[in-house]
């Protein structure tokens, strides 16, 4: 089949990857002029791990990942007041964990695609015709194609979804804070191999020292302190962080001076997707446009991976039965995603407590993980994935 994924993260790079893998004529369409970079850490374990290692990507994954030694938390004035070694995590998922800049991975994998598929960048569907039989697409820019199936990869405020199911704010479900992420060159502490993190009531701000002497800086703050939308451009963005975090203590005034020689500000809504069905006709959803679970999953780009994979793989096994291959689809994953959606929408309230007393409570709890037996009680069910991933 010709199929056209819409949005070349690490969701569209990954089903583009195995669709090909099973013999399919793959266009992937991404809106950015080349493959995003940006984002802060995300962490790679459980089932987008077991996709990882299909691949054949892991001892590339292994040389590009971050050492994490430890999360340390502390106070206003710098002082540890929480924290755990990062060693009680990969216990936890029996060292098959690994902490990769966002935009690695995603170049990591359209690195194996990159001159084997048709690829168009700086473009993004426009609109979608499906007539049951041929998908007709019109673009932004390019001319229209026909395709057999059409994929929205297009991440949580995704266009195809909007296309074929409906407004955003339909199936969005806000978990009531903001994120943003962006790294600073030349930063001053730098702690090597060390989450360094403060927390404020209704704020939470970490640094994590990177390669080429970058730190990344990770922020979140509850929506009472965002008045209007997220902001268009960098400008706006420094400037809500500015109000949100001066004064807050710990190095924040010296971050927020910081960001003057920022380009790229990553600053989104932290939020779920949550709808009753990922597919419609020829047309089927991916990643965070299907079920974003939001980054405090911290799983979103290793479920994406696994949604991606069966995906294709039930493509394969119908057949060109789209219609039998979504619903298994659907069966497969989307019971599982709903039980991650839940177990994270839990967790807002441990990254970013209201009040100074749950601030308190939070950075105590986190001194239980260094004692035996806490760690499985605490995030065991956090980072087990109930499911196994069929072979195709
Ligand atoms: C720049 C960036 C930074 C991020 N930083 C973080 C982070 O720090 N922490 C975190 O937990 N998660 C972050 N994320 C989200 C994280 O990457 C995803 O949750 C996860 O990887 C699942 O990926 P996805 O491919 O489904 O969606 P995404 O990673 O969002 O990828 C969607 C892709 O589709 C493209 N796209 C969007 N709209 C269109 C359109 N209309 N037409 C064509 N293409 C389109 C986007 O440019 C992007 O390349 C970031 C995402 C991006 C794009």
């Amino acid at each position: 089949m010709k199929i056209a994924i819409n949005g070349a993260g690490i969701a569209g790079t990954t089903l583009a990857y195995w669709l090909r893998e099973f013999g399919h004529k793959v266009l992937l369409i991404e809106k950015a002029p080349r493959p995003r970079t940006g984002g802060y850490l995300l962490d790679l374990w459980g089932l987008g791990y077991d996709v990882a290692e299909k691949m054949g990507l892991l001892s590339r994954l292994q040389e590009l990942q971050y050492h994490v030694e430890e999360l340390r938390l502390v106070d206003r004035h710098g002082r540890e007041c929480g924290g755990y070694s990062a060693d009680v995590l990969l216990r936890l998922t029996h060292d098959r964990l690994m902490a990769l800049a966002r935009s690695d991975i995603a170049a990591t994998i359209y690195g194996l695609l990159d001159g084997k598929i048709e690829t168009i960048f700086g473009d993004g569907i426009a609109a979608i015709e499906d007539d049951g039989s041929r998908v007709t697409l019109n673009f932004d820019h390019a001319p229209p194609r026909e395709v057999d199936l059409v994929i929205g990869a297009d991440g949580l405020h995704s266009r195809v979804r909007e296309l074929m199911f409906g407004p955003e704010a339909r199936f969005e479900f806000p978990l009531g804070c903001h994120v943003a992420a962006f790294e600073v060159k030349d930063y001053r502490p730098r702690d090597e191999h060390v989450a360094v993190i403060y927390g404020a009531p209704g704020k939470y701000i970490s640094r994590f020292p990177i390669r080429d002497d970058k730190t990344l800086f990770f922020l979140l703050f509850r929506d009472e302190y965002l008045s209007g939308g997220i902001p268009a451009n960098g400008l706006g963005r420094k400037s809500v962080l500015t109000r949100v975090f001066a004064d807050s203590g710990w190095e924040c005034s010296q971050i927020l001076a910081s960001l003057d020689d920022v380009d790229d500000v990553y600053f989104d809504s932290v939020s779920q997707i949550r709808m009753n069905h990922w597919t419609r006709g020829r047309t089927a959803l991916v990643g965070d446009a299907a079920a974003c679970p939001s980054l405090i999953a911290g799983e979103g780009a290793g479920l994406a991976m696994a949604e991606a994979y069966v995906l294709a793989g039930e493509i394969h096994q119908s057949h060109g039965d789209h219609g039998v291959a979504f619903a298994c689809y659907e069966e497969r994953m989307k019971p599982f995603l709903a039980r991650k959606q839940r177990l994270a929408a839990k967790l807002v309230s441990s990254f970013v407590p209201k009040t100074a007393f749950g601030v308190t409570a939070r950075n105590f709890a986190t001194r239980l993980m260094r004692l035996p037996v806490f760690p499985e009680i605490l995030m065991g069910r956090y980072l087990r994935d109930d499911i196994e991933l069929p072979g195709y």
